[in-house]
């Protein structure tokens, strides 16, 4: 079956589609209604089914694979590296989960999980489903107020945490950041579980409340934990956006659709088969991370690789000699990682044999044509493939699915729908599809495809405006904006909110920066519309450059390149009126360009929501810059 033919099916039998593709799991008990769509657009996959993401990961492939390789966990930052197989997972999910059960965490109970990539991050998500409680993974980076913030909306049982984490050989102790943030929330778990890598020796442990992995796992190894079988629509758990637009919200997920979407999205985006190495360089705090360093490539009997440390440490190869190391077939990052790597020595792309490096999937933020021609030249074989999704989704809604059928590559678009994704592009004002070529809303109709978010946590209210109220008709939508061509492609052009108005010509803030980007000294670029009293508004542009210089007679004629090369490119009215040079961009923690706050400077406005910036010096900066003048 081919590409259209496998997505049409999808769209106009969703039961008939689903139902076949549910058969790739185990159900301890079979759903008796595969879609409920009674409360639009609240929806229920699988109604009455019984299953468990933990024994799909985990249990499931004892027989066939207990012997191959699950986890590979490799850290560059305490130089370890650990070979999990199927069989061994088993032993330490379980040994978690009589932990957990020991505390008396039980099916239903949040539990809250502050680690970095490590091995038993993974193991505690597991050992969670396999309960049945519900898991709240915080990006280990995240300061306390951002902690403090999730442990309120969860209300957790039990929070899980390393002593430290690590990043650039530096240690961050987690125990002040814990501390901190049980100080500030209204609902404190009572225990706090440590796993202890001996990083943090220093931290005074809180009587009662802290207690040591090590030492309960040597009074419960050993101990078989049996698996909560859950009705399909339960929680199984809770995951933050990145706050790029404002407050994050918590999005929520189901177990049977999810399990579904993962065993689905894992053979044909992906192209992963049973005993395939996946390696994922995201964070397990992210959406990606959940998805494609655990439960996917596990449900999938894949073996995943997990990795804590630098791209650039102990050098700008690390990432390929693993490729080369573990034979792996698909590699999974973003582009802001690739950003990274193209201020490094290309020479690290052909170090290593990467002969079985078939696929390159980069997803998070638009991925720039010179990025994505950058690594692709540089990689030789291995196929570049953009993917657009959010963490409502869980996977992607936007691919190319070369296990089911192959088709072009178009840099610059993450390609067409993934299954059960029916999607269009309308005008924002009136709600009708727009022509090809035309620029719009990218929209989503309900019923959302399994794997999706099922609600807000605690706030259906907040589900439904956030994601449904925008226009008259019942549409999803998460405000990109977006342009398809003749041939059903997708470009997503940045986010509405970010869209500039000059003297009426709409223009996506990705289509400025794409433009700058491909002037040769430019690392990064981000562009923001600031207002003006002549034209409405004007694009402004922040750069940071490959090579950094304190000239300031050879910046300006750079920045002059740049307005010459926008206009050049996409005509007059997207040049822009300002270009400032910047050592950073402010980012969100996981790696997105604040551009809200940016604007905001520009403007002379309140920065908003800070929450989740990743570092204050770049914003800063920016002020300075901003009082300067370019
Ligand atoms: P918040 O919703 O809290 O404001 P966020 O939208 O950044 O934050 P995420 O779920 O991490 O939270 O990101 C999803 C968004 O990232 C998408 O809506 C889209 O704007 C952007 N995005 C993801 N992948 C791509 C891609 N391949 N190309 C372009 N944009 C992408
Ligand atoms: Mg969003």
């Amino acid at each position: 079956m081919g590409y259209e033919e496998f997505h049409r099916r999808s769209i106009e039998d969703p039961e008939g589609f689903w139902g076949e593709q549910a058969q790739a799991i185990h159900w301890h008990k079979t759903p008796e209604r595969i879609l409920d769509y009674s409360n639009p657009p609240f929806r229920k996959w699988f109604v009455g089914g019984e299953t468990n993401l933990c024994f799909n990961a985990v249990d499931r492939h004892l027989d066939a694979r207990g012997d191959q390789l699950a986890l590979v966990a490799i850290s560059t930052e305490t130089n370890e590296t650990r070979e999990i197989t199927y069989a061994q997972l088993y032993r330490e999910v379980n040994d978690f989960a009589a932990v957990l059960v020991a505390l008396g965490v039980g099916r239903g109970d949040r539990v809250v999980i502050y680690m970095p990539n490590m091995a038993e991050a993974a193991f505690a998500m597991l050992a969670c489903a396999r309960i049945g409680a519900v898991h709240s993974v915080v990006f280990g980076g995240f300061a306390a107020h951002n902690l403090a913030l999730r442990i309120d909306d969860a209300a957790p049982k039990l929070l899980i945490a390393a002593d430290a984490g690590s990043r650039g050989g530096k240690t961050i102790p987690y125990k002040p950041l814990i501390d901190a943030a049980c100080a500030e929330t209204t609902s404190p778990p009572p225990h706090v579980l440590i796993v202890d890598r001996g990083l943090d020796p220093g931290s005074a442990r809180i009587e009662g409340r802290d207690v040591d992995y090590a030492t309960l796992r040597a009074q419960h190894a050993g101990t078989d934990v049996p698996v909560a079988w859950l009705e399909s629509n339960e929680p199984s758990y809770l995951l933050y956006t990145s706050g790029t637009t404002g407050k994050p919200k918590g999005v929520q997920r189901d177990v049977g659709g999810y399990a579904v979407a993962m065993a689905l999205s894992m053979w044909s985006i992906y192209d992963i088969r049973p005993g395939q190495v996946m390696f994922t360089t995201s964070d397990v705090g992210w959406a990606v991370g959940h998805s494609y360093n655990v439960y996917g490539p596990l449900i999938a009997g894949a073996t995943v690789i997990l990795y804590e440390g630098l791209p650039t440490s102990p050098d700008g190869g690390i990432w390929w000699k693993i490729c080369a190391d573990y034979g792996v077939r698909t590699m999974f990052s973003s582009p802001t990682a690739i950003r990274v790597l193209k201020k490094q020595d290309a020479k690290f792309l052909t170090q290593y044999d990467l002969s079985k490096l078939e696929y390159l999937f980069l997803a998070g933020e638009p991925l720039d044509e010179p990025t994505a021609s950058w690594i692709s030249a540089g990689l030789g074989g291995t196929t570049i493939i953009d993917n657009y999704w959010q963490t409502e989704t869980g996977w992607p809604v936007l691919a190319l699915m070369p296990g089911v059928e192959m088709k072009p590559v178009k840099f610059g678009s993450p390609g067409l729908p993934t299954p059960g994704y029916d999607l269009r592009v309308i005008d924002e004002v009136t709600g009708e599809r727009v022509p090809p070529g035309t620029k719009g809303v990218l929209v989503i109709q309900p019923p959302l495809p399994p794997g999706c978010m099922t609600t807000v946590w605690k706030d259906d209210a907040r589900f439904l405006s956030s994601y449904f109220s925008h226009f008259e008709e019942l549409l999803y939508s998460s405000l990109d904006w977006a342009i398809q061509d003749e041939d059903g492609y997708t470009f997503i052009l940045g986010r509405t909110d970010d869209v500039i108005n000059v003297a009426g010509h709409r223009l996506g803030t990705r289509e400025i920066e794409e433009a700058v980007s491909s002037h040769p000294a430019v690392a990064e670029a981000a562009v923001i519309g600031v207002a003006d009293e002549l034209k409405g508004q004007v694009p402004i542009v922040f750069v940071t450059l490959k090579q950094a210089s304190a000239d300031a007679d050879a910046q300006h004629a750079t920045a002059g390149e740049m307005m010459r090369t926008v206009a050049d490119q996409l005509g007059a009215v997207a040049r822009p009126a300002r270009v400032y040079v910047v050592n950073a961009l402010p980012k969100t923690r996981s790696g997105k360009l604040l551009r809200r706050s940016l604007q905001a400077l520009a403007e002379s406005r309140d920065p908003g929501d800070l929450s989740t910036l990743d570092d204050p010096n770049a914003l800063e900066e920016v002020r300075r810059v901003l009082a300067r003048g370019a």
